[in-house]
């Protein structure tokens, strides 16, 4: 299992955004909302977007 951590984003609540990488497939995690983002089509970018999106406006603890 290739695994690797990407970034790390906090949110306007103060928990983190994890955006890591599976197999190739990126995913992001919101220690805050429990809210998940996967791209299968591996755009990290795309997931990283949205976890910098997330973060700012994600108000739960
Ligand atoms: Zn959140």
């Amino acid at each position: 299992m290739a695994y690797e951590l990407v970034a790390t984003y906090v949110t306007k609540a103060g928990m983190n955004v994890v955006v890591e990488s599976k197999n190739g497939t990126p995913e992001a995690r919101c220690g805050g909302c429990d809210q998940m983002y996967l791209h299968r089509d591996g755009s990290l970018k795309v997931v990283k977007k949205w976890a910098e999106q997330h973060a700012p406006v994600c108000n739960i603890k």
